[in-house]
């Protein structure tokens, strides 16, 4: 049956479709951050997210959070990058592990994020999966960018026009500094 459905609600839908880095065990990643920013979510341990990732926490009135089924919550960041072994823009997003070394890196590059790349290495399986976040002085240059990169801001829905909101209802999703 056919119905009505809110503007905001295919915009939500539409902003699904991202590559997004997969980090695989034994291999290096480099990787050129795009974003000032990362943000910040959290998401249930249950499939059910885009492409087989975990379903992301809805906030306010998320069914997962809600008794008896509470799964509990994990936090989860995702940036907007440039994959140099494709040389494409994707997203990449990961758990505190990932972006604690990013934030470091960061942090060892005075903010500046234009003037290093990463090299991400995964090692181990399982629980025993470890990333590990090297800077290395950058070579990209903002040509190689042939498409645009990825709005994570929308794919995550997360809205700047309506910040205010955010302090009566806090959203499940947030922009934080690196
Ligand atoms: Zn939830």
């Amino acid at each position: 049956m056919a119905k009505n459905v809110g503007w905001s609600a295919i915009q939500e839908n539409s902003g699904e479709r991202a590559d997004y880095v997969k980090l695989e065990a034994g291999k290096k990643t480099r990787l050129h951050i795009l974003d000032e920013n990362p943000i910040q979510f959290s998401v249930h341990p249950i499939a059910g997210g885009a492409q087989g990732r975990p379903e992301r926490c809805k906030g306010k009135d998320c069914p997962f959070c809600a008794k008896p089924l509470d799964y509990g919550k994990k936090t989860r960041y995702a940036v907007s990058v440039f994959a140099f072994d494709t040389n494409q823009p994707k997203v990449l997003e990961g758990g505190t592990q990932i972006f604690a070394g990013i934030s470091a890196a960061v942090e060892a590059y005075e903010g500046q994020t234009k003037a290093f790349d990463i090299i991400i290495n995964r090692t181990g399986a399982g629980l025993e999966t470890r990333y590990t976040v090297v800077p290395v002085p950058t070579q990209y240059k903002p040509e190689m960018l042939k498409v645009e990169k990825f709005n994570v801001a929308k794919i995550y829905g997360v809205s700047t026009a309506t910040d205010d909101d955010t302090t009566d209802h806090p959203s499940a999703i947030d922009e934080v500094p690196f």
